[in-house]
């Protein structure tokens, strides 16, 4: 073969090549880009079951990025890394794709532990009678939760009868506890689902405005296949609204669990609104926990949220936040920046580092130039003291104020489900970076 024959074949692959290795070069730019920035702002802690990568296994085919569509792996030399480890959800795609096996799904890290409650293949934990299913036993994900609730009401349906009002009170409607009603309902079962919040949905309920959930099929009961695979959170939500609509699942909205205590052949599960007696409990609550509420006059007005789910709803607004932490600044200055708004934000310190000392560096940065540029407007040692329809009274250091209001946003940290969980003697181990 002569030179020119040869340059036929090389010039092509030498043009591939150049165009490969550029590109290969600019992904990994980014991906070490996006790992700083998640190490500068402290975002290193996955919540959840994550992916740890063994470098000696990844041979860098990069299925694992393609599999993750929250963006939490990239490349990095060459190796696969979790650069984004908040983003992670757990659903377990990438060890699912990795050709080599160099993907193992733990929970917790060696810096943070994770609380994994104790729950046997039925998933009845040690508490006889007391059941966990979705994302507070560790796997989370729509699909897994609502199967595990629908799994945990055939274990419970053998239960021997009691004298009880109820067969089981379930306790959240989020994927699990959905799943877990309509069980409940082919078993036949005497069932309550209560739930905090004002909606069912769980943790889907709180996704971002049109977020796409990526979920597979799964078989319930009664209603037969939840179909979706990609789909918006509020078509999915819709979805189950319609489930409720044609099963007439049992369900009190705005009813909080606050207690479960043994008795002889059961549990009595006192609710903010009543006590119920019943044969056995599912707790389907995930692991984000209950919010702290203010505790003042007018606090049930549906103007009151616990959590920003949409900037945009509060365009042309009068807006309360309260809190110190992370989660109040960033609410406030996302709604600062919508137009039209006119925030105040109410925290306990009495000097801006007290104040907002929990809060992110970057966070307290933006902020203090956003209050200097008069976009939002700081109250210091502050709180609100009774909410009316269209006005709120605050309280700032020995002021009183009757300010105008059209939506309050508490930000003010709340209950997890761990210690609420040891104190009725479920057995917890924690987790620090194993399966
Ligand atoms: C931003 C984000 C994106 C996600 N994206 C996806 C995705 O694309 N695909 C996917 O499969 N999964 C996704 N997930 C995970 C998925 O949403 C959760 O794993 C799933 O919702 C867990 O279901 P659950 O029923 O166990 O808990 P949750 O959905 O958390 O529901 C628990 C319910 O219990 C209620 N509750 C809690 N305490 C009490 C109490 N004391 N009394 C009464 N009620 C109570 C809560 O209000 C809540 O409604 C995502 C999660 C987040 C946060």
């Amino acid at each position: 073969m002569d030179i020119i024959d040869l340059s036929v074949y090389l010039i092509p692959l030498i043009i591939i090549m150049f165009f490969y290795l550029g590109s290969r070069k600019k992904k990994e730019t980014s991906a070490t880009e996006q790992m700083k920035e998640a190490i500068t702002q402290g975002l290193t802690e996955p919540s959840s079951l994550h992916p740890v990568i063994d470098p000696r296994l990844c041979l860098g085919s990069g299925s694992c990025i393609k599999a993750c569509p929250e963006g939490a792996i990239g490349m990095i030399k060459g190796k696969a890394v979790l650069i984004n480890p908040t983003h992670c959800i757990g659903h377990g795609a990438c060890a699912a794709s990795c050709p080599h096996d160099a993907i193992t799904l733990v929970f917790g890290t060696e810096k943070r532990g994770m609380d994994i409650p104790q729950v046997d293949p039925n998933f009845e934990t040690n508490v006889k009678g007391l059941f966990i299913a979705g994302e507070l036993g560790g796997m989370g994900l729509i699909r897994k939760s609502a199967s595990q609730g629908s799994q945990a009401m055939d274990s419970i349906a053998k239960l021997k009868g009691s004298n009880n009002d109820y067969d089981v009170i379930i306790v959240g409607a989020g994927p699990a506890g959905m799943g877990a009603a309509l069980g409940a309902i082919q078993h036949k079962l005497r069932y309550l689902v209560i739930e905090q919040e004002s909606s069912l949905g769980g943790a889907i309920f709180q996704y971002p405005r049109n977020k796409v959930a990526m979920t597979a099929p799964v078989k319930l009961p009664v209603v037969g296949e939840m179909h979706f695979k990609e789909v918006s959170k509020e078509r999915l939500l819709e979805w189950w609204l319609g489930i409720i609509e044609k099963t007439g699942i049992k369900l009190n909205y705005n009813e909080r669990m606050e207690n479960v205590t043994p008795t002889d052949n059961g549990f009595i599960v006192k609710t903010s609104k009543e006590e119920y007696k019943t044969r056995a409990v599912l707790l389907a609550i995930g692991r984000r926990g209950t919010p702290r509420k203010l505790g003042v006059p007018g606090e049930e007005l549906p103007k009151v949220v616990y959590r920003l789910i949409d900037p945009e709803q509060y365009r042309n607004m009068h807006v309360i936040v309260v809190g110190g932490g992370d989660s109040a600044v960033e609410a406030a200055m996302a709604v600062a920046e919508e137009q039209g708004t006119n925030v105040s934000l109410l925290a306990r310190g009495d000097e801006f580092g007290k104040a907002f000392g929990g809060a992110k560096p970057k966070n307290r940065d933006k902020l203090k130039a956003m209050s200097e540029a008069g976009k939002l407007k700081i109250y210091l040692k502050s709180g609100v003291k009774e909410i009316n329809q269209d006005t709120a009274v605050i309280k700032f250091g020995d002021e009183e104020a009757e300010i105008k209001n059209d939506g309050i946003i508490v930000c003010a940290g709340g209950t997890l489900p761990t210690p609420f969980l040891k104190q009725i003697g479920v057995m917890v181990d924690t987790k620090f970076g194993t399966t």
